[in-house]
């Protein structure tokens, strides 16, 4: 979709047939990753299938890569669906936050979500 940061040619981590990793600009810690579908849906909910498989095999493979990495003790893993619960781009995508002992992240920065 034209305008759409996800459509666009970012710089990959990791990909497969039907989706792709990238780091976010805002992490919330160290090596905060995002898991992307390429078709562009706005709903986490409209992700297929077949989608879905591609994204948990790319956040197996995130996971293996962060561990290697960064050694992280724990992970959050999550959607902020609608502008709501904090959506920022509407193209479906998750978090796989590692978290680090002693390391609190201010994670209602993107969680909050829009308060009319
Ligand atoms: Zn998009």
């Amino acid at each position: 979709m034209v305008g759409c940061t996800f459509c666009s040619r970012l710089p990959k981590v990791l990909q497969n047939e039907l989706a792709y990793t990238v780091y976010d600009i805002n992490p919330v810690s160290p090596g905060h990753a995002l898991i992307i579908p390429y078709r562009h849906v706005e709903r986490i909910f409209d992700v297929t299938p077949l989608e879905y498989k591609a994204m948990y095999d790319l956040m197996l493979e995130m996971e293996a890569l962060l561990q290697k990495e960064l050694s992280p003790d724990g992970y959050n893993l999550w959607a902020n669906c609608g502008k709501t619960a904090g959506q920022l781009v509407m193209h479906a995508h998750l978090h796989l936050i590692p978290r680090y002992k002693n390391q609190g992240i201010h994670i209602m920065e993107h969680m909050q979500g829009n308060v009319d």
